[in-house]
């Protein structure tokens, strides 16, 4: 069987090995469009900012150690432009030689990932704006930031690359404006999380500029100026475009293919297009979100590279099927990590759930243990089925590792009551003998069991105009001294509270804060326990 592969990277190198593993005979050609195959999209945006120092750390794979280890013939620099479905060929260009030719197959996989948006702005083809997502675009943006010589950078967009990429140009010495048309960054993230990044990209040097939509670009002397919807304009040596990415699908489409959401390939869950010879993987494909049910499109490298060895399988004849994504996913932002799976609260509330949600500060190990930092954990369930919808963290120790676990609960269909009894490993410099984790799940648990009602900024607004509610703080004096929330004229230390209760108007209902709810709770659990009505 000869078995012809549409891009050599995440998807189509996982398939094209796994493929070799399970069929000895087969022939396996892999067309890929670059100059490199099996390369660190990932690791792209530290090759701009100098923390891998050698591009040929990028590359995982060469075409000669595929060929050594595996026998698949890899042609880099050659692209497909055309599939002949009736023939069972494509026709291919040689980029250097300057030749078309055909190549016949008998299965197809395409893996040709998605491509930079880029909306039709003013100067938007300028030799200065740059997007990142080959080894190529990553060579050319790292020599931006060198010729610029500790000069401006203006990162457009502020999702992953956009973020990754603004923090290793700053790192790398430049200064760098962070531009993001929505209220956040990271879209995926609810803005209550993702305003910790905003803190440590500020407190970094980025000026990150939120709501703010760019119009278009003007190349001027030295420099490039990025002009703003409300008037305001900028400049900087070099514009980095990273405002998402588009399914690479116009092969496929052109082909006759059946089409999925934002243009992607429409694949069975055995990574079957609506030709059975053809296969397609990766981010161009359309996928099912595994905890909304509905059809996304889940530009990971996870994903891509499962589907990839899925394909393979099942052109290989073992039963295969992909199940969908929760789309989890983690980065690094300076200091700070970040890490969801799943559904945003926001997310989850458009997609019609009756959700809840706890948001907690554990600490990432012991506290008497030196080194622990705190971290915040948002936890999204439903109401009626308590089941786990999604999670995010943010902090700066232990995030991933927690953001994993309560993943893989969700994966395999836990009950969020079941993170209160997981059975986590402990040591002091590691982990607390109530993990993060449980402490989710105690505290949802407590929620769903009425031990305690919540309320959060968002309903401030609300409470501080009711005239049967009392706003209480209870954090220490000096804490409070300091500064308080708007509408929190009582206050009462928490460790003060039993002996102060009649300093409370029993009649009301008592809103309680301090700074991560844990003290809230506790005095939640007193009033209560004294007839309040918390
Ligand atoms: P790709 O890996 O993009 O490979 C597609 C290849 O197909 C390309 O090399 C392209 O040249 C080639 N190609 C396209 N059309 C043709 C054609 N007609 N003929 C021949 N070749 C063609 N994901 C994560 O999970 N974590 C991360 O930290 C992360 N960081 C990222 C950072 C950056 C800068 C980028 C760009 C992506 C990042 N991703 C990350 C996403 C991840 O890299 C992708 O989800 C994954 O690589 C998708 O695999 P793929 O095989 O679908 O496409």
């Amino acid at each position: 069987m000869k078995i012809v592969i549409v891009g050599g990277v995440a998807g189509g190198a996982t398939a094209a090995a796994r493929l070799r593993r399970l069929d000895e005979s087969a022939e396996i050609v892999v067309f890929e469009r670059s100059g490199y195959v099996s390369y660190a999209n990932c690791g792209l945006p530290y090759y701009v900012g100098g923390v891998i120092e050698d591009r040929d750390d990028l590359t995982l794979q060469t075409p000669e150690s595929l060929w050594t280890r595996f026998r698949i013939d890899v042609r880099v620099r050659h692209e497909v432009l055309a599939i002949d479905r009736a023939a069972k060929s494509v026709t291919v260009r040689d980029i250097d030689g300057g030749v078309t030719f055909e190549e016949s197959y008998d299965k197809l996989i395409l893996s040709p990932g998605a491509q930079p948006v880029k909306p039709r702005l003013a100067g938007i083809d300028g030799d200065r704006i740059l997007t990142l997502r080959t080894v190529d675009d990553a060579i050319a943006l790292r020599d931006a930031a060198v010729v610029s010589g500790g000069g401006r950078a203006a990162v457009i967009g502020g999702g992953f690359v956009g973020v990754e990429t603004a923090e290793n140009l700053s790192e790398a010495g430049l200064s760098v404006t962070l531009i993001e048309r929505g209220a956040h960054v990271i879209a995926p993230m609810d803005g209550d999380m993702a305003s910790f990044l905003h803190a440590e990209i500020r407190t970094r040097g980025i000026d990150l500029r939120l709501g703010a939509e760019v119009t278009g670009f003007e190349e001027r002397g030295e420099g490039v100026s990025v002009a703003f919807a409300d008037g305001d304009e900028l400049t900087a040596d070099f514009v980095v475009l990273a405002i998402g990415v588009a399914p690479e699908s116009a092969l496929a489409r052109d082909a006759g293919l059946e089409l999925g959401v934002k243009g992607s390939i429409a694949v069975n869950d055995r990574m079957q297009t609506s030709d059975p010879d053809i296969y397609a993987v990766g981010d161009a494909v359309e996928v099912t979100h595994s905890v909304s049910g509905r059809r996304a499109v889940i530009a990971l490298a996870g994903p891509a590279n499962k589907q990839g060895r899925i394909a393979a399988d099942n052109i290989a004849g073992r039963g295969s099927s992909y199940s969908g994504s929760p789309a989890t996913s983690v980065l690094k932002v300076f200091g700070m990590t970040a890490a969801f799976t799943g559904l945003s609260e926001s997310a989850a509330q458009e997609a019609g759930f009756d959700c809840d949600k706890v948001i907690l500060s554990p600490a990432s190990h012991a506290s008497y243990y030196p080194g622990g930092k705190v971290m915040t954990l948002k936890l999204i369930f439903d109401r009626e089925s308590e089941s786990i919808l999604g999670a995010q963290i943010v902090g700066f120790d232990g995030v991933d590792k927690r953001l994993d676990v309560i993943a893989t609960a969700m994966q395999l269909g836990a009950s969020v009551r079941s993170l209160a009894a997981l059975d986590l490993a402990y040591a002091p410099p590691y982990s607390s003998a109530k993990d993060p984790v449980n402490m989710a799940g105690f505290a949802a648990e407590n929620v769903l069991d009425g031990v305690v009602e919540q309320c959060f900024f968002e309903d401030l607004a609300e409470l501080r105009g009711r005239d049967d509610v009392t706003l209480l703080d209870v954090r220490t004096d000096a804490e409070y001294l300091r500064g308080h929330a708007d509408g929190f004229e009582t206050h009462i230390p928490v460790d003060s509270l039993r002996g102060r209760l009649d300093a409370l108007d029993r009649g009301k209902t008592i809103c309680v804060m301090c700074q991560s709810g844990l003290r809230s709770y506790v005095a939640c659990r007193i009033l209560s326990g004294h007839g309040f009505t918390c």
